[in-house]
């Protein structure tokens, strides 16, 4: 074996790099070395995978990390990481637990010659779909109103005779004798001087295991149909960026009669040309002319929600009021619904001063009159 290189030399972060930091580095390169999205060499992006991985896994757990830092690989090697740990786990952690990718086992296939934890050696029977992630962009007012939003799956629908399970109703099956039953088989790659097995799902038996006695007539087998599905969902007002949504049983359908995974549908806010999003509150640059910020008024402001035309309020500026100031409508920013608790954010209005680039010559005399009795 090649020596092991220093776990934060691994992610690029100082020693005293904070849990986020961390996180971050790692997020970033596994996302980069991802066998499944990189372009490059699968084999070395792979191998690179699992070290990010691997260092990732040592080094978000305190124990762990602290053992690291007094004994160095020998501290970590032998306490459990090679047995137990598991790359899709840490993986979905922090991803979520599918990757929208488009092999059918998805991560879940994967499995790095890691010990003999793989979860796939133990699975038997019905195992449920995959679940998909996908991010759903939003502009500032149908996140305030709610909205219905069709959603094209990326994946063909399950067959709608054998539900994804690829048999003829009735019918039984039997072990796939590809991958005697395991639904993964066993790829080796040369590097240089060592043969690397890794593994991915069994080609025949789509990582079921299973192979039915009777195909299903309808799709032939393969357990889906020609056509993708589309699906309505219904987006509750106040969602906002990073939120996820999920759709339960609109995922991946499983390939061997189990249940569907879920749709998780993560919410990002498409930038507002005037108004910006502050948790609930919405916050919006306001010019306010030079008499009207000495003497107070009341103006007519934009308020988020409206169609079309956007909503008018009135706003009242008090005499006085300066540059940067911040005047509010109270009530008047977001709306949710938090079990059954509504909660309202804020209009904030940012004051700027509107000063005219021109003027008549009857303001300018009083703008004159005004400056000579002001000294
Ligand atoms: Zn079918
Ligand atoms: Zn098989």
């Amino acid at each position: 074996m090649a020596k092991k290189r220093d776990y934060y030399e691994v992610l690029g972060v100082s020693k005293n790099a904070t849990e986020k930091e961390l996180k971050r580095a790692y997020r970033k390169l596994a996302m980069k070395y991802h066998p499944d999205k990189f372009d490059g060499n699968k084999a070395e992006a792979e191998e690179k995978f699992k070290e990010i991985n691997e260092a990732y896994s040592v080094l978000s757990d305190d124990s762990m990390r602290g053992k690291y830092d007094r004994f160095g690989h020998e501290g970590v090697n032998n306490s459990g990481f090679s047995s137990s740990m598991n790359m899709d786990d840490i993986f979905s952690s922090i991803f979520g637990s599918a990757f929208g990718g488009s092999r059918s086992g998805g991560f879940g296939g994967f499995d790095f010659g890691f010990g003999g934890g793989s979860r796939r050696q133990q699975r038997r029977g019905p195992t449920r779909g995959e679940d998909v992630v996908l991010q759903l962009n939003l502009t500032l007012e149908e996140a305030y109103e709610g909205v219905s939003k069709k959603i094209k799956m990326p994946f063909n629908k399950a067959c709608s005779s054998c539900n994804g399970s690829r048999a003829e109703k009735g019918s039984s099956s039997s072990s796939c004798r590809t991958c005697g039953g395991r639904g993964i088989v066993e790829k080796q790659t040369r590097q240089g001087m060592f043969i690397q097995i890794s593994q991915e799902p069994c080609g025949r038996c789509k990582g079921s295991g299973e192979i039915p006695d009777k195909l299903c007539k309808t799709c032939k087998g393969s357990g889906s149909m020609n056509k993708r599905e589309e699906i309505t969902v219904k987006i509750h007002p106040g969602m906002n960026e990073g939120e996820a949504l999920k759709v339960p049983g609109k995922g991946r359908p499983s390939n061997n009669g189990g249940m569907p995974g879920d749709l998780i549908l993560r919410i990002s806010l498409k930038e507002h040309p005037y108004f910006v999003r502050d948790g609930n509150h919405v916050y919006k640059k306001l010019k306010v002319d030079y008499p009207t910020l000495v003497l107070g008024g009341n103006i007519q402001v934009d308020v988020i929600g409206g169609k079309g035309e956007n909503r008018k309020e009135m706003l009242k500026v008090p005499s006085g009021t300066q540059y940067n100031d911040i005047l509010t409508l109270r009530n008047k920013g977001m709306v949710r619904s938090i079990r059954g608790n509504t909660v309202k954010g804020d209009m904030r209005y940012v004051i700027e001063v509107d000063i005219p680039k021109k003027v008549g010559k009857a303001q300018k005399e009083l703008l004159k009159q005004l400056r000579e009795i002001s000294k």
